[in-house]
């Protein structure tokens, strides 16, 4: 899978990127990390990519000419590695859009190649957002300086769903949000620290009893946590979870 990242801060976002897991799924070609800055393509002399807001207002805003202009070259190399022209979904990362989940993280993991926006400043031009945005996600409910922060967030949890990207893709099946519910609490050597134990369970070796315990510490923990979720999980598998059912309801 192929990211390219549109931004004035490439370095930002590349150094952020390229370390642990994801840096080494780079080296090993299962995805590609492309930053591009976006003051590389701008016409002004002064490469000058930022002006006032028609109308007055406070600070400055992108132009559209540099940002279509990056655009058009990225999509260009894009297309010149495929048989038939393509035009990958362009995220521009902004408060102003649906907040990014794990389902959407899937269903862009699916995707050949994703272009990510990066504002500043003020924001962008709404003209250029217009004409080649597919996508506007927000990270959540509240401002950043730009979308750098918010683009490595995404790239972080889409790259870990492309195949062979984690060790074990069976942890990302397990892990928090993969179902609809949070992860269940986890326990590591040794078995004794600061007088609290492992639960019994864990160490019996007995793989239905210990799948059982997880399921009803998931629903617990994600009843007590995120009352939402788990009520939405509620009614999307009504059978479920009896037990924690009468819990909440004090029976
Ligand atoms: N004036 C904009 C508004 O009120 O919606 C905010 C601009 S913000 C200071 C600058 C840039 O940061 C945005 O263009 C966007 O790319 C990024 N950004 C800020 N908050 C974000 C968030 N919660 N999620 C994703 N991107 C964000």
């Amino acid at each position: 899978m192929n990211f390219h990242i549109m931004t004035l801060f490439p370095e930002m976002v590349l150094d952020g990127l390229r370390t642990s897991i994801i840096g080494r799924a780079e080296e090993k070609g299962l995805i590609s990390l492309e930053a591009v800055n976006i003051r590389d393509y701008t016409t002004d002399k002064h490469k000058k990519v930022d002006d006032y807001t028609y109308g007055g207002g406070a600070g400055m805003l992108m132009q559209a000419q540099p940002v279509y202009d990056c655009w058009k070259t990225i999509c260009e190399n894009i297309n010149k590695k495929k048989d038939s022209e393509t035009k990958p979904r362009v995220v521009y990362v902004t408060p102003q859009g649906e907040v990014f989940h794990q389902k959407k993280a899937v269903e862009l993991s699916k995707e050949k190649d994703l272009i990510f926006l990066c504002g500043h400043y003020e924001g962008i031009d709404e003209r250029v957002l217009e004409e080649i945005v597919t996508d506007y996600i927000s990270i959540g409910d509240y401002v950043l300086t730009g979308g750098e922060l918010a683009a490595m967030v995404m790239i972080d949890a889409i790259a870990r769903l492309v195949p062979g990207v984690l060790n074990n893709d069976e942890s990302a099946q397990t892990e928090s949000h993969a179902n609809g519910l949070l992860e269940y609490p986890q326990y590591s050597r040794p078995e004794i620290w600061h007088d609290k134990k492992v639960p019994e369970v864990l160490l019996s070796g007995h793989h239905a009893k210990i799948e059982a315990w997880r399921m009803e510490q998931s629903l617990e923990r994600t009843r007590l946590r995120r009352p939402e979720l788990y009520e939405a999980y509620l009614l999307a598998n009504p059978s479920k979870p009896e037990k924690n059912k009468k819990r909440k309801e004090g029976l």
